[in-house]
Order: C-alpha cells, then sequence, then structure tokens
C-alpha cells in the first residue's frame, strides 16, 4: 500500500500553490488506495506559528481534504532527530561549523541550488562545537556508501549527487535538525512509500538519499509535481507566493469561496489568470 504526505511550514498561510500540493499528496493516494497524512513542518521557531496550524487545518478541509490518521509535528520529534544526529557524530561524518553567513558568502566559490556552496572551512579545523551548526562531510558520506540511485515516478530513474549542495548543515545552531535530517527522518518514521512534493526540492532528494544510505532508513519513491508559477515583474515565471501577493486561502475561505470548487478547478487544469503549471517533469540543470 503506498502512503504519501502534505508537508506544509506554518510560517505563511497556505495559498494556491500550497493546495495543489495536498492535492496531488492526497489524490495520488486516494487513486491507489494508499493513505495520506498531513506533517506539519514546525522546527523553525523563529518563523513557525502556531495561529497557522490552526488555519491550515481549516483550509484544508474547506478544500475537502481529510488525512488517514493524526497529525504529525515535527516540533514534538526533536529529541529523535538528535539522537540521528549522535550517530553520525560517532560514524565521524558530521562536523562543527562556526561560519557566519557572510564568511561563506564571501568565500564560496560556487552557487549551489540554495545559494552559495560551503567551501568546506570547518571540515579540517576544531570548530566550538558549543556554538556551531554541524555539516555532512559529503565526500566522507559518499565514500562510504558508493554510489546510490533513487526514483522519481515522473522523471525516471536518477543517480544521487548529493554533492550538489556542498556539506550541507544537518544540526542547526540553534536547532537538532536541518530540514534535510527532520524530514528524511520522518518520512521513515511515518512509513511513507511515495514522496511528494514540489519540483523546487528535487535536488534536495539526493541529499535525503544519501542520508537514507548512512542511517539504514527505507527508501521510498519520489513525486516531485509542477508548481504554480505566475509571471513576475520581471517578466520571468516564479512560484506563487504570499510575499507577491497570492490570495491566502484562509481569506478566501472568509470570503464565502467554495473550496470543493477551487479544489476541483485545480484537479482539472483550470488555473485563474495569469497562473500556469511549470513544467512537468524537472530538468536538469
Ligand atoms: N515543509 C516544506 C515546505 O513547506 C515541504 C517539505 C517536503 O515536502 O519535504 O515547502
Ligand atoms: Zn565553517
Amino acid at each position: 500500500m503506498i502512503r504519501t504526505r502534505f508537508a506544509p511550514s506554518p510560517n505563511g498561510p497556505l495559498h494556491l500553490g500550497h493546495a495543489y500540493a495536498a492535492l496531488v499528496a492526497h489524490d495520488v493516494a486516494r487513486a491507489r488506495g494508499g493513505e495520506c497524512i498531513l506533517r506539519i513542518e514546525d522546527i523553525d521557531g523563529t518563523r513557525s506559528r502556531a495561529e497557522f496550524v490552526d488555519e491550515f487545518l481549516r483550509d484544508l478541509e474547506w478544500l475537502g481534504l481529510a488525512w488517514d490518521g493524526d497529525t504529525v509535528f515535527q516540533s514534538r520529534r526533536l529529541a529523535s532527530y538528535a539522537e540521528a544526529g549522535e550517530r553520525l557524530k560517532t560514524m565521524g561524518l558530521i562536523y562543527p561549523c562556526t561560519c557566519t553567513r557572510a564568511e561563506i558568502a564571501a568565500a564560496a566559490q560556487e552557487i549551489g541550488p540554495d545559494g552559495p556552496i560551503y567551501p568546506g572551512t570547518c571540515r579540517h579545523r576544531a570548530a566550538d562545537p558549543a556554538h556551531a551548526a554541524w555539516r555532512l562531510d559529503v565526500a566522507k558520506a559518499t565514500a562510504l556508501t558508493g554510489p546510490l540511485a533513487w526514483t522519481d515516478e515522473a522523471a525516471g530513474p536518477q543517480s544521487a549527487t548529493p554533492d550538489i549542495f556542498g556539506d550541507v548543515v544537518l544540526l542547526r545552531k540553534d536547532l537538532p535538525a536541518s530540514y534535510h535530517l527532520a524530514a528524511t527522518l520522518d518520512d521513515a518514521t511515518d512509513g511513507i512509500t511515495l514522496v511528494t512534493r514540489g519540483m523546487d526540492l528535487f535536488p534536495a532528494s539526493h541529499v535525503h538519499r544519501l542520508l537514507q544510505a548512512l542511517l539504514g532508513l527505507a527508501v521510498p519513491t519520489w513525486l516531485h509535481h509542477p508548481l504554480l508559477v505566475e509571471s513576475a515583474r520581471d517578466g520571468e515565471l516564479r512560484k506563487l507566493a504570499k510575499r507577491r501577493g497570492a490570495p491566502s486561502l484562509a481569506d478566501r475561505r472568509r470570503a464565502g469561496e467554495d473550496g470543493a470548487a477551487i479544489a476541483q478547478a485545480l484537479r482539472e487544469g483550470r488555473l485563474p489568470a495569469g497562473i500556469s503549471l511549470s513544467q512537468g517533469v524537472h530538468q536538469a540543470p
């Protein structure tokens, strides 16, 4: 049986792009007689707000989406992330880094999917672990695992290239986790067999595949779906975003719009003027 998930972060209201992601996760599971869970990715203490979570639950119900089992909250799983972090420390695969963002930007030689690639400054220096983020030594880790592969249902078989981000942060200075570590552990804990999420996270899956190998986790299949995009002022197509004025689902719900009809329109590919779906399959850079 397949099991998928919708995993929003409560750091802003949901908009139509989130509704699309939720529908993909939900409908793929329903179409195949599987299950879909709702996971709230609320470990970013500075940006997460409990009020958004209440709104999310109302928005999703308004769209006509129901989830299997209890809603999962990442903030309740910090101990398990920390435990995995300790295992990676014991394996000698993560190292403390005290570099600031500005130092990294100044020293970086390359730009990766998330911005400047960390140049490895602390890899061989004993940074003070008390005030450090912990980074994965990707070269050491991949030497240990050997070549890895994974499959996206739309894009097909992939050879893992986890080095595209450089040495990613797995434990933040303020948190015993990072997005990569928490999401990978959760997908295993939650028994997710098909990771559905937006194509913007396609590169991250290379890193997640490596973490699965290092931590002995089950390997799911992925389905990275297109994103809802709109033309920005500069004429470029950009992902819908609250900060560019995408109306929130909560506002539309309160204005009395019909959520089930909005969901149905998305399913049929009827999109509001100016909004379209990004290309269907991830293109290698
Ligand atoms: N929490 C992430 C987001 O809202 C999604 C992470 C994932 O699906 O892996 O963009
Ligand atoms: Zn550093």
